[in-house]
């Protein structure tokens, strides 16, 4: 408790000593003259020093008889104020003197720069040591008090401050404080005048000529008048400010008035075009600034301080900029700089008013005016460019100027390397390009070789070392940099060494441009000139390359033999024709993958032209292999492509052409050899297999002589009717058989079907042909079956080609050669292959309904190389299933088994009987037998052959069974 009495003790016993000493300091009595318009008090005046209590006593002037007073002045604010001041006036004439006390609320002059008073009300109250308060006057810009001294009068007057700070005091005359007020009125009219006619001008200036630099220079121009609007008082006009209060409106002007300087700046040098640093900055900048307006609102000193910084940093950076601009002959430079010299004369004005270097009263409107007279300048300036129009920009620029616009049009970016700071900046181009976080490109050179691809990182890296160890030169090399998604990209860099005064390679400079589409282009001719542009695979040449090579090792180190397969899609035009040549190409590039899908690594297929592709095929060398890879081309090509809703089937024509060792031939010719067994394919109704022989060459020369020599034949009796039997598998005897068709050519010898069907099919020769092939073996059937008895079935199946199928005539034809020939019923068999059927269902459903009526008997012949949809083919009476020789020749692989047997019971499901073809080995034999298939057919059982032969085959048995 005592320390705490002691303290207050203590705190009175200070008060009364400041207080004391300031009474000791003998007020003077300021004598008013009677004459003069003002007297400057602001030097006159005396601070009292600040008491903690509400209340100040003071000592006032000595009186005319000497004697010095105390008085006490109590504040009637609420809360009270620490800050006093004190003056004594007198009047020394024999009038009363009326006068007005002026303290302006706002002075330019000495506000400071960092933290600058932005100005307040300053004097709360009044009280003088006699006679009455001093009276308020209204003003907005300043605390007026009306004051009067009677004569002899020595007035003390002690004023209560807001502010700790009282910039300025003045007596003045009331009279002339109208007058100087009512001056300044008309002088800040004008100024506004002015300022506003050219911020009006410019804008519209702008809206007629659209360039950029006219907004710029408008807003400049708004934000002067702006600024001026607050420091004239203006401002209170248009929003109700109360007096004294408009700091934050007197920051944000300034604020706005930095960053349009900025923006002008900017614009009217076209900053953009040098360098992307200048829009960066300048972005920055503006960022800065525009917070800046936010921080005005709270912190109106703070914002103030820091634009006004700011309107010099651009001053004096723009001086910079274009003097530097100037000095490479940048014209809108070289106009601006008289201007500019204007500004920066103002700058240093404000910048020593501001900080109390001037002190006078002319110096804040002459301020005002210079602004206004800067934007009128600058206006002219950037007016020049709106009538001047383009032919000055286009003709006078500047070397600097072109440089960088040569350097931007070129899509170039610049590659700079600080060699003493290691330091490379690229620029924001590559890393964007590269889609990498910025900053990744900027840094030291070893960096880089992170991004580098690690087949170019010791060349980048040799390079460099090259260049500063030389210290000449001239880097020109191409690299790859890894973009974010890991691809990476091709940058070519060109750069030279820049050497310091030192001799020492100080950086090394130059553009990096992008030329992975070169790049890729030259990789891709590369690869156009040995592949097909649709589907990717090698071309005809690269294929006679390889097959060449291939054949010469075959030859040196007796690698395995090479065999060519030519492959043409059959009537590929009409899919052209029917969907267009863009779906075509979609239906190539499919047909490539699939077939791509069959190779082995050692194999090649290549697209020779339009429809047609080739194989080499090295992996497989036995001919049943090669057969067998055939067939998987053919059906891989068979299934259907599903296009929109739509599904296309398509087939082809493959021609084979194996290497014989013993007469070696040319890579040309073995294609060629290959090909003419696609022709050979395609001329025989195509969805075919064709190997080439010899015979083939004849074929493809002249198949009208044969067509004319097969016309012949047909009377000559050269056409004959073979008969391959079909055995039952539960005890070998023949059960039928089928009829096939031989042609013994005079000069060719004997022809297999497959030589001659397709020719005869096409010139409508199948009709006797086939006719005679029914005939002859429903003869030869109905003579046998005479001579086994009614009892011993027999049945034999003439193929049926699709001419025959569609010609209305196959039913009268069956039915005479039936009248002719009496065989048993149903024992005279049709085969038709599945695809013959579909080509026409309706129709073939009908026809092949009436043959059964008829008494034949009908065969599926190939099952399982086509549709293979046996519950659709159920549609069609058939009463016998043969399935292709492809399910039963050979190694029966564990999937082919599985289907066999799935085919089988189906069959048997659907009540057909089952002979399965090529049945070659004893093994084939007794697995179908184990399948459950009751009948085969097969070279194991017999060629086709001969009818004496087939006779003799078929009673052998006949008399072994009597014996028996
Ligand atoms: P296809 O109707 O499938 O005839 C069976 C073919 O397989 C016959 O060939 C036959 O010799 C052969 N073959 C039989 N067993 C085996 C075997 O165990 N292994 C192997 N690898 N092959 C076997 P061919 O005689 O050359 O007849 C070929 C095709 O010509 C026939 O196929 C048939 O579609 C057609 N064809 C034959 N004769 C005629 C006919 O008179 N008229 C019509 N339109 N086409 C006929
Ligand atoms: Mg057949
Ligand atoms: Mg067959």
């Amino acid at each position: 408790m005592s320390f705490r009495r002691l303290l207050a003790a203590l705190w009175t016993f200070l008060i009364a000593t400041v207080a004391f000493c300031a009474a000791a300091q003998a007020l003077d009595a300021v004598p008013v003259p009677l004459d003069d318009k003002t007297l400057d008090l602001t030097d006159v005046i005396e601070f009292a020093s600040r008491t903690p209590s509400d209340r100040v006593q003071v000592s006032t002037a000595p009186a005319a008889d000497g004697i010095v007073r105390r008085i006490e002045v109590r504040s009637n604010q609420p809360g009270g104020t620490s800050f006093w001041v004190f003056f004594a006036l007198t009047n020394t004439g024999d009038e009363q003197i009326d006068r007005l006390l002026v303290a302006p609320h706002f002075r330019l002059a000495g506000s400071g720069l960092i933290f600058p008073d932005l100005g307040a009300s300053r004097i709360a109250s009044i009280t003088p040591s006699q006679g009455f308060a001093p009276e308020r006057q209204p003003s907005q810009d300043a605390d007026v008090f009306r004051i009067t001294l009677d004569p002899g009068a020595i007035v003390t007057f002690v004023a209560e401050l807001r502010t700790p700070v009282l910039p300025q005091l003045y007596l003045w005359h009331p009279d002339s404080y109208k007058d100087a007020v009512n001056s300044y009125t008309l002088y800040h009219g004008i100024v506004l005048g002015i300022s506003g006619l050219l911020a009006l001008f410019l804008t519209i200036v702008f809206v007629v000529k659209g360039t950029a630099m006219f907004p710029a220079t408008a807003a400049l121009a708004w934000s002067v008048l702006i600024y001026l609007c607050i420091d004239f008082g203006f401002w209170d006009k248009v929003i109700s400010v109360s007096p004294g209060d408009d700091q934050m409106w007197r920051a944000g002007a300034e604020v706005l008035l930095s960053a349009t300087l900025l923006i002008f700046t900017y614009t009217y040098l076209n900053l953009n075009r040098w360098h992307v640093r200048y829009s960066h900055a300048t972005i920055a900048w503006l960022v800065g600034l525009v917070i800046l307006i936010g921080v005005s609102i709270f912190e109106p000193a703070i914002a103030s301080g820091v634009a006004r910084l700011s309107f010099a940093g651009i001053g004096i950076a723009g001086f910079v900029v274009i003097v530097y601009l100037a000095l490479h002959h940048y014209d809108r430079a070289i106009m601006l700089i008289p201007t500019w010299l204007l500004l920066m004369v103002w700058i240093v004005g404000a910048a020593l008013t501001v900080s109390g270097g001037i002190e006078n009263d002319v110096i804040q409107p002459a301020l005002n005016g210079g602004l206004v007279l800067i934007v009128l300048l600058i206006g002219f300036t950037v007016l020049q460019h709106a009538f001047a129009g383009g032919t000055v920009v286009q003709t006078a620029i500047g070397e600097t100027e072109r440089r960088a616009l040569a350097l931007t049009g070129a899509g170039d970016i610049i590659w700079d390397w600080d060699v003493p700071r290691d330091r490379i900046h690229t620029g924001a181009d590559a890393e964007d390009l590269l889609g990498l976080k910025r900053g990744t490109l900027e840094g030291a050179a070893r960096d880089w070789l992170d991004v580098l691809h690690p087949t170019d990182r010791d060349r980048f890296r040799a390079t460099l070392d090259a260049v500063i160890e030389q210290k000449r030169g001239r880097i020109a090399q191409e690299f790859r940099l890894r973009g974010e998604d890991g691809h990476y990209r091709w940058f070519q860099l060109r750069a030279r060494p820049v050497l310091g005064a030192d001799g020492e390679v100080q950086r090394v400079v130059g553009t990096l441009s992008d030329v992975t589409e070169q790049r890729t282009a030259e990789e891709r001719l590369l690869h156009d000139a040995v592949h097909d542009n649709l589907t990717g695979l090698p071309n005809r040449e690269l294929f006679m390359d390889r097959l060449s090579a291939a054949m010469t090792r075959t030859k040196a180190e007796g690698a395995a033999q090479p065999s060519v397969f030519v492959l043409d899609i059959d009537r590929f035009k009409q899919v052209n024709d029917a969907f267009g040549l863009s779906v075509g190409d979609s239906i190539l590039l499919m047909i490539a993958r699939r077939l791509a899908r069959l190779l082995k690594p050692q194999d090649t297929l290549a697209r020779l032209s339009g429809d047609q592709f080739a194989f080499l095929l090295l992996s497989e060398s036995e001919p049943d292999r090669i057969a067998a890879f055939a067939d998987s081309v053919r059906r891989t090509l068979r299934a259907p492509i599903t296009f929109g809703e739509r599904e296309i089937f398509l087939t082809a024509s493959i021609g084979i052409a194996m290497l014989d060792a013993a007469k070696p031939i040319e890579a040309e010719e073995m294609v060629k050899d290959a090909e003419i067994g696609m022709y050979y394919a395609k001329r025989n109704g195509g969805d075919r297999i064709e190997a080439f022989r010899p015979a083939l060459r004849q074929h493809g020369a002249d198949s009208l002589t044969l067509e004319s020599d097969l016309r012949r034949a047909l009377g000559r009796d050269e056409i004959k009717v073979f008969y391959q039997p079909v055995v039952r598998l539960e005890d070998r005897t023949v059960a039928g058989f089928e009829a096939l068709v031989r042609w013994d050519h005079p000069k060719h010898g004997r022809l297999p079907p497959a030589d001659f069907i397709p020719l005869a099919e096409r010139s409508g020769l199948i009709i006797p042909l086939g006719l005679y092939v029914l005939d002859r073996a429903a003869r030869q059937l109905a003579d046998w079956q005479e001579q086994l008895g009614r009892d011993v079935p027999l049945f034999v199946s003439v193929n049926v080609s699709s001419r025959q199928l569609l010609r209305h005539d196959l039913i009268n034809d069956v039915k005479s050669v039936l009248t002719r020939s009496p065989v048993q019923h149903g024992s005279l068999k049709l085969e038709l292959t599945e695809s013959l059927v579909m080509e026409n269902p309706e129709y073939a459903a009908q026809v092949l309904g009436r043959i059964r009526e008829l008494g034949a008997g009908l065969s599926l012949d190939d099952f399982g190389t086509g549709y293979s949809s046996l519950s659709y083919l159920q549609r069609f009476p058939f009463d016998t299933l043969k399935i292709d020789q492809s399910f039963v020749r050979g190694p029966a692989a564990r999937e082919k088994r599985v289907i066999l047997k799935a085919m089988i019971a189906l069959a048997h499901e659907l009540q057909m009987e089952v002979i399965a073809e090529g049945a070659e080995t004893e093994d084939d034999a007794l697995d179908l037998y184990d399948l459950s298939c009751e009948f085969a057919q097969g070279f194991l059982f017999g060629h086709a052959m001969p009818a004496a032969e087939a006779a003799r085959l078929l009673f052998a048995e006949e008399e072994e069974a009597l014996i028996a």
